[in-house]
C-alpha cells in the first residue's frame, strides 16, 4: 500500500534526546518552560539557551507546535508540542493528532528531512499508549504519504512495551 514508507518511518526504543536528527519534537507543556519526563530530559542535555528561546515564545495552544534550535543537542532543532492532558474526550484525539500534524509541517515548511517522536501524552498526561499509537503513526502515515521531502520518522519509546505496541501497529499497517 506504501511502496517505500518501511525506509521512512521506524520504531526504536532508548533516549530522543541522543538522536542526530533535524529535529528531535518534545512533549511540552502550554507554557514551554520546562518539565520532567521528555521535556526535562531535552533541557538538560540542550543547556540553558534553550529555555531562553523558550521564553521568548510566549506558550504554546494544546494542539499546536512552536520550532527552537537544539543548542547543545545532536539534533539541529527541537519542535516543541504540548499533548492534551487524557480525558478520554472525543477532542483528545483530535488535539493529539495536531500534535503529529503540526510538528511535521513545522519540519516541512523549515526544510526539514529528518524527525524523531517520542509517545506525545502517554507519560503523565496519562494517554493509553495503544490508543496514542494508532493516532501517531495514522497521522504520520498520511502526513509523509502526501509530503515526500519528510525523508525518515523515527518513534523514540522510552520502553521495550510501549516500542512492542508501535511495532506492533506499523506491522498491522503494513511498515517494516
Ligand atoms: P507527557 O506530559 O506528554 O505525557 P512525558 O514526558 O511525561 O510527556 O512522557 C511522554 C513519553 O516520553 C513517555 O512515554 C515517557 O516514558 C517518554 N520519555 C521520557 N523521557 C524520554 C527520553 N529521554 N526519550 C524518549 N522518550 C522519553
Amino acid at each position: 500500500m506504501y511502496p517505500d514508507i518501511s525506509d521512512r518511518i521506524e520504531a526504536r526504543q532508548g533516549d530522543i534526546t541522543l538522536l542526530a536528527v533535524d529535529a528531535i519534537v518534545n512533549a511540552a507543556n502550554r507554557t514551554l518552560l520546562g518539565g520532567g519526563g521528555v521535556d526535562g530530559a531535552i533541557h538538560r542535555a540542550a543547556g540553558p539557551e534553550l529555555l531562553a528561546e523558550c521564553r521568548t515564545l510566549g506558550g504554546c495552544p494544546t494542539g499546536e507546535a512552536r520550532l527552537t534550535r537544539g543548542y547543545r543537542l545532536p539534533a539541529r532543532y527541537v519542535i516543541h508540542t504540548v499533548g492534551p492532558v487524557y480525558r478520554g474526550h472525543p477532542r483528545d484525539s483530535r488535539l493529539l493528532a495536531g500534535c503529529y500534524d503540526g510538528s511535521l509541517q513545522l519540519a516541512v515548511d523549515h526544510g526539514l528531512h529528518s524527525i524523531a517522536f517520542p509517545a506525545i501524552s502517554c507519560g503523565v498526561y496519562g494517554y493509553p499508549i495503544r490508543d496514542a499509537c494508532r493516532i501517531a503513526v495514522d497521522t504520520t502515515l498520511a502526513f509523509v504519504e502526501r509530503q515526500r521531502s519528510i525523508e525518515k520518522v523515527i518513534f523514540m519509546l522510552f520502553s521495550p512495551g510501549n516500542l512492542a505496541v508501535y511495532q506492533d501497529y506499523l506491522a498491522r499497517r503494513g511498515v517494516g
